[in-house]
């Protein structure tokens, strides 16, 4: 990429220096495209048109990347005096926003059953970081637990927490019903217990499966002094049925921006609160937000604070969905749920038959194929993924989890009609038969985008994703 000093020096003034910042000022006017409105319309609808969203078609995977998120959410985060609130407002004339935050964690102490939340940190990974920078600082003083256990199913984002934390990693491998090796666990804490900082876990773990033993795995990490993590970041499958209180968790995280309703597709903006039993809340994030009975506040003065995660309080316009979200659906959340296992396992159990199904278990909110049979045939999930694209279908996850080979990682959750996912069931089958009898057509799919296949490797290696303006 070229910086500014390596540019064409005939647009560029002599660099003058402030404060010892170089500085180019520019010479000659910007080459900007020069549009009507009227033409600028057209580009963006037809880009609008290029993309496959959810008021088009089906997104089996869900939460994770785009469940259906309802509209009077966005109506709530463009009103006016949220969307103008400026951040550096006095306390006094923001009585309302604050509130919604003070509420908001109320409520998410309820369905987390956590003592205490921060809604500071902008994405999952952030909430991540921000709950091993509290772990850490909870074992400052215990110089010797400096390791952190973390499943071979987990989201990719968990070691790199830990990492980022000064901690080690132990990778510890999921037993033959996708659940972690209680066995191998027993063996660790035996050996390095008092190295052992924390266990991060996902429960339901990534491969949709609820881990039985979880209250076995509490009891044995508490007795050990070490603290438990719960990556939150699908709570679309335990909302209002149980929580990570009652599993024994310490410390966890949510994504708003999956299971709380904002859009995720495009990788932004969201929101990563984490929750903290009453052990761990003097380690929280400043301001707090706090009531005195009269007034809300920002309390900075925490003396044990791990201090600021982000500038001012993270991304308020996801929180007032998700504030939007859970009011309008009150108790409902956990029909939400039981929906959303509902649906998954319905498609698991229709599907199972034609694909490799590597755990045949009761699903939570997702479950994840393996397209081995089809590999053999010579046609791999990625040729197959892009064959589902053909069929007004966004593809599913795919290669994740890495622990399953040619995995499809499948969650429809919980706001589609039987017609749906009957409609996503009969072209999965339709797929499978196609894989059989005419494996060489996968080489053409899709044939109906408007972009048909790209050149991946050429895209890997050479992505250029600059606005290209011609002149003439
Ligand atoms: C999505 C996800 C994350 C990371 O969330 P981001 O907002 O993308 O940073 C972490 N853990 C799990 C299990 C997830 O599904």
């Amino acid at each position: 990429m070229k910086t500014i000093f390596e540019k064409d020096k005939n647009l560029y003034s002599k660099p003058f220096f402030v404060d010892k910042i170089e500085f180019n000022k520019r010479i000659t006017p910007l080459n900007l495209p020069n549009t009507t409105e009227l033409e600028v319309m057209r580009h963006y609808k037809e880009l609008s048109d290029r993309n496959f969203c959810i008021e088009k078609g089906f997104y089996p995977l869900g939460s994770c990347t785009m469940k259906y998120n309802p509209r009077i959410n966005e109506f709530t985060a463009r009103l006016d005096d949220f969307a103008n609130l400026h951040p550096l407002q006095d306390d006094q004339d923001c009585q309302g926003a604050l509130e919604l935050m003070y509420d908001l964690e109320q409520s998410l102490k309820i369905i987390t059953g956590m003592d205490a939340i921060t809604l500071q940190p902008c994405a999952g990974a952030h909430g991540e970081f921000c709950a091993m920078n509290i772990v850490k600082k909870y074992f400052e003083k215990d110089k010797k637990r400096k390791k952190v256990i973390i499943p071979d199913n987990a989201h990719g984002t968990n070691p790199m927490s830990a990492k980022m934390n000064d901690f080690d990693c132990i990778e510890i491998k999921s037993d033959e019903n996708g659940g972690v090796n209680f066995e191998e666990l027993k063996k660790i804490i035996n050996e390095k217990g008092e190295e052992i900082a924390a266990i991060m876990m996902t429960n339901p773990n990534t491969l949709g499966l609820f881990d039985e033993n979880i209250l076995k795995i509490s009891e044995l990490m508490h007795k050990n002094g070490s603290l438990l993590y719960y990556d939150g970041a699908n709570l679309n499958a335990v909302m209002g049925h149980t929580n990570p209180r009652l599993m024994g968790f310490d410390i966890v995280h949510l994504n708003l921006h999956k299971t709380f309703s904002t859009p995720h597709g495009g990788g932004g903006p969201g929101a990563g609160p984490v929750g903290v039993i009453k052990e761990l809340e003097k380690y929280l994030p400043i301001p707090r937000v706090e009531f005195n009975g009269q007034k809300y506040f920002r309390n900075y003065e925490k003396p044990y604070t791990i201090g600021k995660v982000s500038t001012f309080f993270g991304n308020f316009s996801v929180l007032v969905r998700a504030y939007t979200y859970i009011l309008s659906m009150g108790k409902s959340l956990k029909n939400a749920s039981s929906d959303a296992v509902l649906a998954a396992n319905y498609i698991k159990e229709k599907l199972k038959k034609y694909f490799k199904l590597p755990y045949n278990r009761t699903c939570m909110h997702e479950f994840v194929l393996s397209g081995d049979f089809q590999k053999e045939k010579g046609v791999s999930t990625l040729m197959m993924a892009k064959r589902l694209m053909d069929s007004n279908c966004h593809p599913p996850t795919i290669y994740f989890p890495l622990i399953v080979h040619e995995a499809m990682m499948i969650e429809p959750c919980e706001s589609e009609t039987k017609e749906v996912l009957d409609n996503f069931i009969n072209t999965m089958i339709e797929i499978a038969q196609e894989v059989e009898n005419n494996p060489e057509k996968f080489n053409e799919y899709p044939t109906k985008t408007p972009i048909l296949r790209a050149d991946e490797t050429l895209a890997a290696r050479q992505l250029n994703t600059k606005y290209e303006f011609n002149n003439e």
